[in-house]
């Protein structure tokens, strides 16, 4: 091997190089029977989905084929603006109020790229979608964390992703002159939490106060159940000029594997991330843009009506997250009911018993938990402590993270054995 005199990696990747997701796919891949670790769908896209993207493969427009607009397909950007016009109240311009993204990964790439500097500081809020934290660092900003503490009912019922809030004095606490940005994920991955107008406000008041942005991560905005509402930060008193909001369409219309993701916010926030945007990934898949704005395009005429997809998912949704609450508290493993999102957290406490201790390992239990049923129950979830920071992780590894986008048949087999494990323990 050829020695270098100098380091090869770039200080920016010093302790950002371990990844979860790399570890546990391999072992979902490898063990599982029942997969329900990674955050995707198993059943099919829409067929208006499918159909719009057929119809622009074969439809005769061969520049689909070709570059678009780097900042985003024009039909796309327009049918966004239009839509986000209806939920914000406000008017939009599509060439600078809004940038189509490779999914909303580059889009959260982009605003730490853009609008974080050495030595600003970033508020997060754990847990949180675990690449919250490399990106604030590879743009040389420093994380400071904010806990949501759960509270449990006291009158003996499961808890609920509304039970786990932010400490308001704890949060004035974090902010100071150098806080650039505090990222907001609501409904919230891994715990389904959707934030309340009250908590919205709360961080609102903060960040108008200290002059902080807010990257505001509504991926799952249509995932909500229980007749609850997703409130959009950016609506609220001087919100809309500090705030980038961040979707997908992957979780918007079940097809993760497109990439397609966007930004909505004011042109001097946006033009920022546009130069980033230009000067890395150009633009996503034409064909891709194309037809999921042919998708926004029927979800803007059946705004607010049944056969609307964003009114159908979430209902479908919901009875999958009822399905599996009731199985994993049938077995002991007590779910914590999500709000939002396709994600449920359990409690594995009551399983200490089964997972042989490993002596002298420094590895997290909710980790250890996770491999020994991949690999002896065939299956497959997250250790919730993946979603924490360093200094905070040990205090949080009793849960895993369940994702129930899945076909019913998955999620029965799922049941199933979560049912053998509890007779196997009890016989
Ligand atoms: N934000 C959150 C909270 C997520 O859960 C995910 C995907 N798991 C993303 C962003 C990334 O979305 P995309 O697949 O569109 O890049």
């Amino acid at each position: 091997q050829a020695k270098m005199s100098r380091p090869l990696q770039a200080r920016r990747l010093e302790g950002i190089d371990k990844n979860i997701w790399v570890e546990f796919v391999k072992l979902a891949v490898t063990y599982s029977k029942v997969n329900l670790g990674q955050g995707f769908p198993d059943f099919p896209a829409p067929d208006f989905l499918q159909e719009a993207l057929a119809r622009a493969l074969g439809g005769g427009n061969h520049m689909l084929h070709q570059y678009t607009r780097a900042f985003g397909h024009p039909p796309l950007v327009k049918v966004l603006a239009q839509f986000f016009e209806k939920l914000l109240g406000r008017e939009l311009d599509p060439m600078t109020n809004v940038m189509v993204t490779v999914g909303a990964y580059q889009a959260l790439f982009c605003c730490f790229q853009a609008l974080v500097d050495e030595g600003d500081e970033v508020i997060i809020i754990e847990p949180f979608f675990d690449c919250y934290e490399p990106m604030v660092k590879m743009a040389g900003g420093t994380p400071v964390f904010v806990p949501l503490r759960p509270n449990p009912p006291k009158d003996g019922k499961l808890m609920s992703s509304a039970d786990w809030q932010l400490d308001p004095a704890e949060l004035a606490s974090k902010f100071s002159e150098r806080t650039k940005a505090i990222v907001l994920n609501s409904p919230n991955n891994p715990l389904g939490k959707v934030f309340s107008r009250g908590e919205l406000g709360l961080i609102a008041e903060l960040c108008v106060k200290h002059d902080v942005l807010c990257f505001s991560d509504e991926v799952y905005e249509w995932l909500v159940y229980d007749g609850k509402q997703h409130i959009r930060i950016a609506s609220l008193q001087g919100m809309w000029d500090r705030t980038v909001i961040i979707g997908s369409a992957g979780k918007t219309f079940s097809a993760t594997g497109w990439k397609v993701g966007w930004v909505v916010g004011p042109d001097r926030l946006l033009q920022h991330l546009r130069t980033v945007h230009q000067n890395s990934v150009y633009h996503c898949a034409t064909i891709a843009q194309e037809a999921v704005a042919q998708g926004f395009q029927r979800e803007l005429m059946l705004y607010g009506k049944p056969d609307s997809y964003f009114v159908q998912l979430p209902k479908e949704l919901q009875q999958k997250r009822d399905w599996l609450v009731k199985s994993l508290d049938a077995v002991g493993m007590k779910p914590i009911i999500p709000e939002g999102t396709y994600f449920l957290v359990a409690d594995i406490s009551q399983f200490k018993s089964d997972v042989p201790d490993v002596p002298n390992s420094d590895e997290p239990y909710d980790y250890r938990f996770t491999k020994w049923m991949v690999k002896n129950k065939g299956l497959a979830a997250i250790p919730l402590s993946a979603f924490y920071s360093e200094a905070h992780k040990n205090n949080y590894t009793n849960f895993i993270r369940f994702c129930f986008a899945k076909e019913e048949a998955t999620l029965k087999a799922a049941s199933d054995i979560l049912q053998k494990w509890k007779q196997e323990k009890t016989s």
